[in-house]
């Protein structure tokens, strides 16, 4: 009765405080979740509506939902899901909250399901079962006392959810493959509300499309993963000064091309930083391998460079993730991302033309270019085919380089200037890539703008079976119509 006159007071006048008006969908979806589930609704008027509207990592993203939607559990997921389907009301489903971009995570005007309540994890010998709502560092404090590691994001507040559905970039692919590799079993809610499992033997399908099909098939309500014995991992951070940008790309290029039939798992997280105020530039790389080698064997080119800092340590997982923190409404932030073999005469070029076209937007307030090398080596696609489905990528077996901008600053005014300056730059050095033959095509969803179709990248007999399968499991079109946000599969 209470759930019932709650739900009487959202009306459509109270769901539209957002810059969107709520539609009769949405009222309808609003109101029903709230005679259902009344105390995991927050309308605007709610409390701690404000604190869940901005629980995001891009500023950008803080968008204004007519109501949102907290469920503790797979059955409530499934009953909302139905709600919002019945009502064909427009939603958006966050997890960790760190996909960088307006509408990827939240929605203006819509319903917004959270999973943060989703928290439960089961540790078995080499599986964990964890659900979405929880965060990497959740998963490896999980896993520590039994010394196992997962494959899964680089930095701590990374959400589980979005990062595996995605693909997954760790710093160990090179011999696990990527965190989709891993997955061994999904537990889904469909379109219409039911509850499945996908794995090798049951909705095969299925389970072959979440493995980099992000948010197109359904929700994701329990990730089973595999694990691995790693009771220390041997780690270094080191800097490099201007004049030693070049040797730190030529180093990377070569970690890229290593690739051993029996790798030690090893990988990095590289950037290069420019502050345009002091004009100072300065390339990092934060490095685990397994095991105790000290400092990490694999990245001996790396400390053969001078550089200022250098700081080896063998250490946990645990340890090393605990301060690796990128919190919510950190920046407004553009993300631009390419694909190319290695050559470090040709990333040289590009790192130089980054940094001539990024002294331009000295003007920009709060301005924080960041240029981003992440490393995908033969052993790391090899890993993902050896798996019992493989993956919606396909990608070739040879190593490729995927570099990326990423770009903040601090005010409204200036989102479209900074979001069309990284996608034209970036768009025209992919282009003399391609004119080089040095281009790769692939785009990775994590490290993509707003404006890149990364499923065009993907191989087109594999987005025709996609597109089957979601046709199969989603008929009413609830994932591809309804939800919003992230990369969509083109209907
Ligand atoms: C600072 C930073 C560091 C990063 N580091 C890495 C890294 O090391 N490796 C890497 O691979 N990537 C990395 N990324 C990219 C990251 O993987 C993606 O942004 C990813 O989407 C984040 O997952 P999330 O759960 O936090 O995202 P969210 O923003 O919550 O979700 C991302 C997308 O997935 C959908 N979604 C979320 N949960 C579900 C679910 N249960 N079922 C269906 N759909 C769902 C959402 O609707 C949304 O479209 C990084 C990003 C940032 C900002």
């Amino acid at each position: 009765m209470i759930g019932h006159l709650l739900a009487l007071a959202i009306t459509g006048a109270a769901l539209a405080s957002s810059s969107s008006p709520s539609t009769a969908e949405v009222v309808c979806a609003c109101q029903r979740l709230n005679q259902i589930h009344s105390p995991e609704v927050l309308s605007p008027s709610s409390a701690n509506y404000t604190e869940e509207r901005i629980r995001f990592w891009d500023i950008r993203s803080d968008l204004y939902p007519a109501c949102i939607f907290q469920p503790s559990n797979a059955d409530e997921v499934a009953e909302g899901v139905k709600i919002v389907s019945a009502c064909n009301a427009p939603f958006a489903i966050r997890g960790g909250g760190h996909m960088n971009f307006p509408g990827s995570n939240n929605i203006d005007g819509g319903v917004l399901i959270t999973l943060n309540k989703l928290q439960d994890y089961k540790v078995h010998n080499d599986t964990i079962e964890v659900g979405p709502g929880m965060k990497w560092i959740d998963v490896v404090r999980a896993l520590d006392p039994y010394h196992r590691a997962v494959i899964g994001g680089r930095l701590k507040t990374i959400g589980v959810p979005g990062l595996t559905l995605i693909g997954g970039v760790h710093y160990f692919i090179n011999k696990y493959g990527f965190a989709m590799d891993n997955v061994v079993r999904y537990d889904v809610v469909l379109g219409n509300g039911t509850q499945v499992i996908a794995d090798k033997s049951t909705n095969r399908d299925l389970f072959w499309a979440l493995k980099g099909g992000a948010n197109n098939f359904g929700l994701v309500t329990r990730f089973t993963l595999k694990t691995y014995h790693m009771p220390n991992v041997s780690t270094t951070i080191q800097t490099f000064e201007e004049l030693e940008v070049y040797d730190f790309i030529k180093a990377a290029v070569a970690l890229s091309r290593v690739d051993d039939r029996n790798p030690i798992a090893a990988g990095g997280f590289l950037t290069i930083q420019h502050n345009v105020t002091t004009k100072a530039i300065s390339a990092s790389l934060m490095g685990v391998q397994e095991g105790i080698s000290n400092p990490p064997s694999q990245f001996a080119n790396f400390t053969a460079i001078e550089g200022p800092i250098k700081m080896h340590n063998v250490t946990t997982m645990l340890q090393w993730t605990e301060d690796k923190d990128t919190p919510n409404q950190m920046f407004r932030i553009a993300f631009s991302a390419h694909s190319i073999v290695p050559n470090a005469n040709r990333l040289y070029e590009i790192y130089q033309t980054w940094k001539a076209s990024v002294e331009t937007l000295s003007d920009v307030q709060g301005i924080y270019p960041t240029f981003v090398i992440n490393l995908c080596p033969t052993g790391a696609v090899r890993a993902g085919r050896n798996t019992d489905v493989g993956n919606t990528w396909d990608l070739a077996l040879e190593p490729t380089i995927w570099w990326q901008f990423s770009t903040g600053w601090d005010l409204a005014q200036d989102d479209i200037r900074m979001t069309s300056w990284s996608r034209d730059l970036s768009e025209s050095l992919h282009e003399e890539n391609r004119q080089l033959s040095l281009a790769r095509e692939h785009v990775y969803m994590g490290d993509a703008g707003e404006w890149q179709d990364a499923f065009a990248t993907f191989p087109k007999e594999n987005i025709k079976r996609m597109k089957e399968i979601q046709a199969a499991v989603d008929p009413q079109g609830v994932f591809s119509r309804l939800n919003w946000g992230g990369f969509k599969l083109s209907p």
